[in-house]
Order: C-alpha cells, then structure tokens, then sequence
C-alpha cells in the first residue's frame, strides 16, 4: 500500500467484506467495485503523481535528446523536427506537468499521459511522412520505445495502455501507408515490430496492473487485521485490568501501579498516600440480603471512590472481595484523611438499608490510611500493611470510622535518594 492515512484504513476496513469478495475474485478486473476504486485511487494516488511527474522529466529530457538523432539521421527536415520538439511537444509536456500537479489533478493524470504519449507518436509519425531521406525507416524504433515508455515504465492503467497502443498501431499503419520512401520490406518488418512491442509491453502491463491490485488487496487486508488485532489486544489489556463487578481497576492493576508510583515519589520525595476500607458486617449483608444485592451495594460503593478520586493519578481499586483501596499519589496524610472521610460519609450517605449490622442501620465502611514519603529503607508494600493494620484498628474501634497508620520512623533529611 501506497500511503497510510488512519481515516482511509478506517474507511478500507468498512469495506473489509468487498476486499475479501474482490480478492476471491482474483482480482483479475481493471476496476474495483465503485467505492472500493475510490479507496484504492485516493492510496496510489500521492506516490503515482510523485512517479509519473518524475517520469515526464525523463521523458522529455530523452525526447528532446532524440534532437542529435533528427539532426544525424533527417537532416532533410531537421528544422521542422526541432520546432516540433522544442515548440509544441515540449510545452505541451510542460504543461501536463503543471496540470497534473495543481490540486484536484487527480482525475486528470492518467488521461493527460495518454495525451501526451499520443503527441509524441504523433511527431514521429509527421516526421516519417515528411522526410524523403532513406534512413526514415529506422523510425520506427521510436515508437516501440514510447509503447514500451507507456506500458512498462510509467505503468498506465490497462485500459489507457489498451487504448494508446491500439491508437499507435493504427497510426504507424497510416504512417507507412503515406511515408514516401518506405519500402515494402520495410514497412512489413518495422510494422511487425511495432506491433509485438505493442503486444508484449501489454501482456507485460496486464500482469503488473494485475499484481498491483492483488497486493493493494492482500496488504490492505492484513492492515485491518494488524488493527484489529491491536484493539483486541487493548481490549484484553483493558480487562485484565479492570475489576468486573464494579469497573474499578482490579488487584493487579492497583499492585502495578502502587510499585510504579513508589518509584516515581520515591525519586521526586513527594509523599505517597492510601486509604484501605472495607465494608461492615457485609457477611450479613450477603447471608440477608442475597448475594445480588450485596454485588449491587459494592458496585454502588464502586461509583463513591470514583467519584472522589477526583485527580487522574488518583487510583480507586477493588482489593479483593469487599475490600477497596484508593491510591493517591503526591498526597500527605492529611489530605488523605480529608478524603477518606468524605468517602465514609458518602458511603453512610448512599443509606443502602443493612439492619444486621452493628455499626449502622445502613451500609457503612471502616477505613485506614497510610501516608508517607518513600524512601530506600522500605517498600511499596509497607504503604498498604499500614493502611491495613489502621483499618483492622477502625474494625476494633466499633467500624464506620476511620483510623490513621502510625507514622512510619523517618529518613534523616540528608539520607541519599535516587
Ligand atoms: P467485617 O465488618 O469485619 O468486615 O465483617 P464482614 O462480614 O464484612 O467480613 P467477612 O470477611 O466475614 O465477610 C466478607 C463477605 O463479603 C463475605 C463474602 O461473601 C462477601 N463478598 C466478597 N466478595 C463479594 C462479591 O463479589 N459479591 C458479594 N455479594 N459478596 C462478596
Ligand atoms: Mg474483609
Ligand atoms: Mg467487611
């Protein structure tokens, strides 16, 4: 595939089912079905432009080389050939560059080529017509090399190449019928050349317009599938990080980030704080209440600590059963208590009815919090043992409350950090 947009692979893969029935098809036509001859032009367009503009430079530098030749080989009507080259065909293909380049040449690259192509047949033609000089028949070549220029270098598409080199063919018959010193001999064998080199620069052509179309397919195809592949991957990523009852991050994303956020407060010294809650009593919730209406009271806990986790580093999670942590980082310990009541208050708020409990006639939460700034001495791990050791200490104190870890010993100020 030519070029990469994101919008135009996201409009190729709408049309994911047509590119499987065209590649089963074999991709033996010269057109696509019409949205995906769309797709495919706007692909190949940036790097065809690039190509046939190249191409035209080439081409005219050769052409008009071909002046040494007029001047060797026609000396009879080199003047008329030089204004030929310089003053109409030149300009012309000048002025198809400049066409084909302006915005909205798209359409008109491929047409003004076969144009072109067919002037500069025709200069040859005029040029045998008029010249008396006997070396006129070696003119021909010329045109088997412009049929060759046309089907195998620039690569028309089948149906131009069709078209110009049937127009050649028919051409250089008129030609040799007009071309006064043209033998018999002659005009068969140079006929017989023009017209194979037509053939075969076709077959050649067919072939290539072929294989072009059948890799746009297949390399089209498995872009889909690399993106597809790449949302599923994201998609499974997602899940694996994301608790299922209550779309908080799970365990293993609360573990792997606590260990990244540990370093990076650990390099900055910024103080790293969590708040460990559990739910009251929610055995008896479960054994009271059904299971069903204990997972639709955790997942409205769910909504509390998201709402309150208002920062983006901020991280609620589901430890495990009915047990939740809120990670925040950059947050001393007074903030995090600031929060944890909030989310005790908000929790007790939700007034989800829980007559089995001995904290509250309603669901209710007892919370730990641990804050501290890293350092080398301990690991991330301490942070959730104390928030934990707290909310065991809230659990003993009566529930529905909160307790503070006791203040880890700390650092000398002068300790060395990384
Ligand atoms: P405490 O106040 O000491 O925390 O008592 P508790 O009853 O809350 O604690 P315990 O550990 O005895 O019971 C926890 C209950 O949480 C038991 C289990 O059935 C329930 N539980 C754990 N995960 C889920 C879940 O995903 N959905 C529901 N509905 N219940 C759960
Ligand atoms: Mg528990
Ligand atoms: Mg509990």
């Amino acid at each position: 595939m030519h070029a990469n947009p994101a919008d135009n692979l996201s409009e190729l893969e709408k049309l994911e089912p047509l590119l499987q029935r065209s590649l089963r098809a074999g991709g033996r036509s010269f057109r696509f079905p019409a949205e995906l001859e769309r797709i495919y032009r706007l692909f190949i367009f940036p790097s065809r432009r690039r190509r046939y503009a190249a191409l035209a430079v080439l081409a005219l530098v050769c052409y008009d080389l071909f002046i040494v030749c007029d001047w060797f080989i026609l000396p009879d009507i080199f003047p008329i050939a030089l204004i030929v080259r310089l003053l109409v065909v030149t300009p012309a293909i000048l002025a198809g560059i400049w066409c084909t380049r302006r915005k909205g040449g798209a359409r008109l690259l491929e047409p003004v080529a076969a144009g072109l192509l067919l002037l500069s047949l025709a200069s040859l033609s005029l040029f045998m017509v008029l010249s008396r000089h006997p070396n006129v028949v070696h003119y021909y070549s010329g045109i088997a090399v412009i049929l060759m220029f046309s089907n195998m270098i620039i690569r028309q598409p089948f149906p131009y190449a069709l078209g110009v080199s049937m127009a050649a063919c028919l051409l250089y018959l008129v030609t040799v019928g007009q071309a006064p010193v043209m033998s018999t001999e002659a005009a068969f064998s140079s006929t017989t050349v023009v017209f194979t080199s037509a053939l075969f620069s076709l077959v050649g052509n067919y072939q290539m317009e072929f294989e072009h179309r059948r890799d746009f397919l297949l390399s089209a195809l498995q872009q889909i599938s690399s993106r597809k592949l790449a949302r599923m991957n994201s998609q499974l990523e997602h899940l694996s990080l994301t608790d299922g009852l209550t779309g908080l991050a799970n365990r293993r994303h609360f573990d792997q980030t606590l260990q990244r956020e540990w370093n990076v407060a650990l390099r900055n010294r910024y103080p790293l704080a969590l708040v460990f809650l559990d739910v009251d009593h929610f055995k008896n919730y479960n054994d009271h209440y059904g299971h069903p209406a204990g997972d639709v009271c955790l997942q409205r806990i769910g909504t509390v600590l998201t709402r309150v986790s208002r920062r983006a580093q901020d991280l609620p999670a589901r430890y495990g059963g009915e047990e939740f942590v809120v990670l925040l980082p950059h947050t001393d310990l007074d903030h995090a208590c600031v929060l944890a009541e909030e989310i005790r208050r908000d929790v007790q708020g939700l007034a989800i009815e829980h007559h089995y409990s001995a904290a509250a006639p309603v669901v209710t939460v007892s919370l730990g919090v641990a804050a501290f700034v890293p350092d080398k001495e301990r690991q991330a791990d301490d942070l959730v043992r104390l928030a934990d050791q707290a909310l065991y200490a809230a659990k003993d104190a009566g529930r529905n409350r909160i307790e503070i870890a006791a203040a880890p010993a700390t650092q000398p100020a002068d300790a060395p950090s990384t």
